[in-house]
């Protein structure tokens, strides 16, 4: 799985970014990109406040 951005939904508050253990969420103005690093942890996807993120493995 792969974690996805909804660019709709993002309001880029940039809460994700700082979160993640590999650096792998880039944020430049109002493109929220997904790096090939990710490790699908699901950390972001479960954090966004949003819920703009979608994949990555599901977290207890
Ligand atoms: S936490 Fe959600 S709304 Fe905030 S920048 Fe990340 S994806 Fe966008
Ligand atoms: S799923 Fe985990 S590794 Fe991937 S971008 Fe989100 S916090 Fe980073």
């Amino acid at each position: 799985m792969v974690v996805t951005v909804n660019p709709k939904v993002c309001v880029y508050c940039a809460g994700c970014v700082g979160l993640c253990p590999v650096e792998s969420i880039e944020l430049r103005e109002t493109r929220l990109t997904i790096l090939d690093s990710c490790t699908d942890c699901g950390i972001c996807v479960k954090f966004c406040p949003v819920e703009a993120l979608s994949g990555g493995r599901p977290l207890d």
